[in-house]
């Protein structure tokens, strides 16, 4: 086996370390932080926990490949079931709409609820399964950088297809074009969310997120998101993968163009191979100062961030369930302003993540935990403070609103994470959640590939290169990077 050192332990990086170390290879993982997972966290206080970043899980496979890999058992790490109601919508029309997990009950309820005949529904859902099945092993699960990638069958499939792929017009516009109501209309829009995008600039291809939420599922991790991180923790740590934290890695050290290790606390630890699992675009202008560093990829807009409140709420909400969404009046407007004006509109959709649905002891007894969050743009220096206190004052006013009751009142614990801590905490570029945003069709090209022509065994993890942002896409990088290692080697 070679000697490889992992720098972070994002979820990207521990897919990555117990994949390698599964192809029998030493892995020791460079960490800042003293504790692993990146923005996968969580913490307690008052009686409260809270999951800090993801709260939403699908493709639960792509964790259980990881047990798989090792010979261990999921069940002995890692528990999580399979939510019936996927998520509660608000309007402000006092429209409510719970989006069932089965398909039959989906397009009948959703048919009640909106102007939409059933069949237009599932024919727009078959639409979206079609988008996957032909570009999921071209875009997703590969090396796109790879000549092999692009002789391949699939490739030539999805080539014939590419009308009924929708990337020359945008989400909104397709959905805008398939659905008369407003309402239903901004129902699906909403999944550009789901990779920091805008609906109105994203290519009409981002319509297959509806097909994986519905035909994948939405699941809840026992213990709570933050789950996931311990059980692959754990998984790694009895594999023999070795950790340091409270290490920040300082460059990454290259000779004749081929890595030679990392610096860190002024030492130089040699290895073999190198995988950064940190931001591409710190790695590039922390770690590879002597190195040219491609421009254009790291130029690319970057997703939105967040601005989460962990409120304690003193009283339970029978209406409210895991996942609950208050759409904004307009949601053009909210999105102008995170992307253009790269501001906060004064109407935000408000998202409502309460785990204590699931784990009565993530909150006090008549307690509810929740995680309040709206979408915002990334971090260019905008004054955090005022825009806080004025999206704290019109999300309180907008939930005590639809919820009928006076939400600043039952608030008794509250904890704030904006833009500028995701991206102290994690080195995310600007606190981006997913990287470089979706927000034109070139977008899946202009991603970082896993590895580097220029530097050999340097290779590239995590949410912001290929194949892209959130859990599943970052532990596929792990994969193929330890495809790519493993050819090599
Ligand atoms: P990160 O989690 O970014 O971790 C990188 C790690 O590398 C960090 O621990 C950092 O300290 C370390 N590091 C960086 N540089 C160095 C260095 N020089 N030396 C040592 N260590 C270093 N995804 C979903 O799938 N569903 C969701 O519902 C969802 N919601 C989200 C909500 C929020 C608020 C946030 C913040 C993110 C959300 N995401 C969601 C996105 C998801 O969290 C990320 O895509 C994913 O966790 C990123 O993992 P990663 O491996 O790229 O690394």
């Amino acid at each position: 086996g070679k000697t490889i050192i992992i720098i972070g332990s994002g979820i990207a990086g521990m897919a990555t370390a117990i994949r390698l170390r599964s192809q029998g290879h030493e892995v020791t993982v460079f960490e800042s932080n003293d504790y692993p997972g990146g923005k996968l966290t969580a913490f307690s206080a008052d009686g409260y926990r809270f999951d800090m970043g993801p709260s939403l899980f699908t493709m639960p496979h792509f964790v259980e490949d990881l047990f798989k890999v090792t010979g261990k058992s999921t069940e002995d790490y890692f528990a999580y079931k399979k939510k019936d109601t996927v998520c509660n919508y608000f309007y402000e029309d006092g429209t409510k709409f719970s989006a069932s997990a089965n398909i039959e009950s989906f397009a009948e309820d959703a048919s009640n609820t909106f102007n939409v005949d059933k069949a237009a529904l599932l024919e727009y859902l078959n639409k979206s399964k079609r988008k996957y099945d032909l570009t999921s092993s071209l875009f997703l699960e590969k090396s796109l950088h790879k000549v092999g990638t692009y002789l391949s069958k699939d490739t030539l499939k999805a080539i014939f297809q590419m009308g009924s792929l929708d990337i020359s017009t945008t989400l909104a516009e397709l959905n805008r074009s398939v659905f008369k109501d407003e309402r239903l209309v901004q129902f699906y829009n909403r999944f550009a969310t789901y990779n920091g995008s805008s609906p109105y600039k994203t290519p009409g291809i981002m319509s297959m997120i509806p097909h994986l939420e519905q035909y994948f599922g939405t699941y809840f991790p026992k213990g709570g998101m933050h789950s996931i991180t311990q059980s692959l923790f754990q998984l790694s740590k009895d594999i023999g993968v070795v950790y340091q934290f409270n290490k920040k890695v300082e460059e990454i050290v290259t000779t004749n163009n081929k890595v030679l290790g990392i610096n860190v606390g002024g030492q130089l630890v040699k290895s073999d191979i190198v995988v950064s699992n940190s931001d591409v675009v710190p790695t590039y202008r922390r770690l590879l100062p002597k190195h040219k560093s491609p421009e254009k990829i790291l130029k690319q807009p970057r997703s939105s961030s967040a601005l989460i409140f962990y409120w304690g709420i003193n009283k339970k909400f029978p209406e409210l369930d895991l996942h609950n969404i208050f759409f904004s009046d307009d949601y053009e407007i909210e999105f102008d302003h995170i992307f253009n004006k790269r501001q906060v509109c004064n109407d935000p959709t408000v998202y409502i993540n309460i785990t204590s649905k699931e784990e009565e002891s993530d909150a006090p007894k008549g307690c509810e935990n929740w995680f309040t969050m709206i979408n915002v743009p990334s971090n260019i220096g905008q004054d955090w403070d005022t825009i806080i206190a004025e999206s704290r004052k019109h999300i309180v006013k907008k939930l005590s609103r639809l919820l009928n009751e006076d939400i600043q009142s039952l608030i008794e614990f509250e904890s704030v994470l904006d833009p500028r801590l995701i991206e102290s905490k994690t080195q995310s570029y600007q606190g981006a959640l997913y990287g470089a945003s979706s927000n034109n069709k070139y977008a899946a090209f202009l991603r970082h590939p896993n590895f580097k022509n220029s530097i050999k065994n340097l290779y590239f993890c995590g949410g912001s290169v290929h194949p892209g942002g959130g859990i599943p896409l970052c532990l596929l990088s792990g994969k193929i990077v330890s495809e790519l290692i493993m050819k090599k080697n």
